[in-house]
């Protein structure tokens, strides 16, 4: 894996270049910049050990606004049009929101600002790996970009390529309706066909987990990277091993691609730099372990706490990309919420074979049946244990 000169994340900055304004929230990775309007999380629950550990300490809703504020980073051979079109704005109030425009250029790599109305998920630069019997068209049409682009981001590929050749690509998610998969409709368009692409991710190799998760340390501890994928809610409690770190955001960006959710996705606790015990938790010791708040439903209130307003399918998909992408042995969740789990599952088409597989539901809560185990206290948010890593033998489960 490749080295970074650092483990900090980038500054948090202004989409607008000042301070933070409260209530926003800037994610900056990749292709694309997202701020995102949704307010913060909000505490609330009586659990004391960890759904307290992925509440957000402001708690203060942002100003409510009919368009959000987005920062999109220019792709190569991008047009004005095309971003005008991107968010539903017009040209014209693109030019009024960046002075830089003015000039009737345009350059890969500028920021943009701009008051979107659709916020389709940003636009991230991937490496494609080409299959057999694909086309340019059809990895052009895949990815939602014009083949034209795919060949000028490509120039030293030659037109006839062959399976193992390597394209670059700037992805252009389009927009999908999540209301239609957070209103409860089974039909609606819940996944993505086809295969999950998942960017590379820049990890330092040298975070290793020792111990295990109740018992344990963590040497060369690596922060998760602040994304678009998700939020980070407390940056000095977000370490983990190499392993934990990759496959975390491999996880989200599976998830992202095969629910469409869009809204926030809040990241709690993971573990202090150098592991160890880590107040309240009992684990959370080694690097291994993940909190992340379950996804809400759209138009759900950011302080509500009520299972009803927790959107299950989003939340199946990414515990399902946990499982398939996210290397986890174990996701902890109240016994209490797994019948909700459990029906969106199935409803989103998941097999009988996968069901048994993933969720302890319905077998009884002491069981050791399924990836999903009950955990007392675990109501608005999963907990998620990574497998050590084949290769450390200092990481003990
Ligand atoms: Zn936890």
């Amino acid at each position: 894996m490749p080295h970074r000169t650092g483990h900090r994340p980038a500054p948090r900055t202004n989409a607008f270049g000042g301070q933070p304004a409260s209530g926003w929230r800037t994610v900056i990775l990749g292709a694309a910049l997202w701020l995102v309007g949704a307010p913060a999380q909000a505490a609330g629950s009586a659990d004391v050990d960890d759904d307290a550990a992925t509440s957000d300490r402001s708690g203060s809703p942002g100003p409510k606004a009919e368009r959000t504020l987005v920062k999109h980073r220019v792709v190569p051979y991008e047009s004005v049009e095309d971003i005008a079109a991107r968010y539903g704005v017009t040209k014209a109030e693109l030019v009024s929101w960046n002075r830089v425009l003015r000039s009737g250029t345009l350059k890969a790599g500028w920021e943009l600002k701009v008051r979107a109305r659709l916020v389709p998920p940003p636009r991230q630069k991937i490496r494609y790996e080409v299959k057999r019997g694909d086309t340019w068209q059809e990895i052009a049409d895949r990815f939602n970009v014009p083949e034209g682009d795919l060949h000028r981001w490509n120039r030293d590929v030659p037109r006839k390529f062959k399976a193992g050749q390597t394209l670059v690509v700037y992805t252009n998610p389009k927009l999908r309706k999540v209301a239609a998969v957070t209103s409860g409709d089974p039909r609606g368009p819940v996944a993505i066909p086809g295969e999950v692409v998942l960017p590379e991710f820049d990890v330092p190799s040298d975070g290793v987990s020792i111990g295990s998760p109740n018992r344990g340390r963590l040497s060369g501890g690596v922060q998760l990277p602040e994304s678009e994928l998700y939020t980070v809610r407390r940056p000095e409690e977000s370490f983990g091993s190499s392993h934990t770190i990759l496959h975390l955001q491999q996880a989200v960006s599976a998830w992202r691609q095969r629910s469409g959710y869009d809204g926030e996705l809040l990241i709690g606790a993971i573990s202090l730099e150098r592991g160890g015990r880590f107040r309240p938790h009992r684990s959370h010791q080694s690097g291994r372990d993940v909190d992340i708040r379950l996804p809400k439903k759209k138009g759900a209130s950011p302080k509500s706490d009520s299972p009803a307003d927790i959107d299950w399918t989003a939340s199946w998909h990414l515990i399902k990309s946990f499982i398939d992408h996210g290397d986890a042995s174990y996701i902890f969740l109240d016994y209490s919420r797994q019948k909700r789990l459990y029906e969106a599952a199935k409803d989103a088409g998941a097999t009988k074979d996968e069901l048994e597989a993933a969720i302890q539901y319905p077998r009884a809560r002491n069981t050791n049946n399924g990836v999903v185990r009950h955990e007392e206290g675990h109501l608005i948010h999963i907990h998620v244990r990574v497998r050590c890593p084949k290769d450390q033998a200092r990481c003990e489960d």
